[in-house]
């Protein structure tokens, strides 16, 4: 008897890809996995849009460092979900300073963000049968995100799948892992070549910045996201050198 296969998309997965340096790395990890990949991209009216058209390039790089995945590349898709921003007020979607709010929480927290990315990714998944959906998140260098969470993602699997009647699998390969072991991570799976290509086209500062080229890439240097990712780099750059 053959193995039963999850309708027709056993080995396909479908990545949670916004253009920043997290969700490249989760391509490449399942681009090493899958045979199939397709990619969803959200626009929000997020302040960092630009990080969508970062996608384009991201994808070409991919193609050209490894022929087997570029044949494994499938569709790519992006929903607009402009209801998001209308329902927030934060500093992700308005011109405001990023700063730490009430409770701990940076103002750029959108309430439920990822929640709403996984459901709406689950519900193309349904569509296109598929059962693997990959997504960023991460509890380890997180700015106190709920939704980030390993059990919040947990959670959502299993309503997920009671609500669906399927057996999506959430996928969550950067979860303990920090921003240095992110870059590590990019290297094992497309050396330099990959982590060059992530540098150079991965969109990461809140602020939409792309004037200003640092040793890590672009961004203001100065908003949450580019620190940690300069702090990333420096110690995966540190390590490498070490080693
Ligand atoms: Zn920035």
């Amino acid at each position: 008897m053959t193995e039963p296969t999850h309708e027709t998309g056993g080995n396909t997965a479908l990545v949670l890809f916004s253009g920043g340096q997290d969700s490249a790395t989760c391509l490449a990890w399942a681009l090493a996995r899958f045979s199939r990949v397709e990619t969803l991209g959200f626009d929000y009216c997020q302040r960092h849009a630009v990080e969508l058209d970062c996608r384009a390039a991201l994808i070409n790089g991919i193609k050209a460092i490894h022929p087997d995945w570029a044949k494994r590349l499938g569709e790519e898709h992006t929903l607009a979900i402009p209801t998001l921003s209308a329902i927030s007020d934060t500093a992700l979607t308005r011109d405001v300073a990023i700063e730490m709010g009430e409770g701990g929480l940076p103002n750029t927290f959108v309430p439920g963000r990822n929640l709403i990315f996984l459901t709406f990714a689950a519900a193309l998944a349904y569509r296109r049968g598929i059962r693997h959906v990959v997504g960023g998140m991460c509890e380890t260098d997180y700015s106190g995100y709920p939704d980030c969470r390993d059990d919040t993602i947990k959670a959502l699997q299993v309503a997920l799948n009671l609500g669906m009647d399927r057996r999506f699998v959430l996928h969550t390969p950067l979860m303990w892992r920090d921003k240095a072991q992110t870059w590590a991570l990019a290297h094992e799976l497309g050396g330099s070549a990959l982590v060059d290509l992530i540098r150079e086209q991965s969109h990461t500062c809140y602020l939409g910045e792309r004037g200003a080229r640092h040793e890590w890439g672009y961004g203001c240097g100065e908003c949450p996201a580019c620190q940690l990712r300069a702090k990333g780099w420096q110690q995966f750059a540190a390590a490498s050198r070490a080693g």
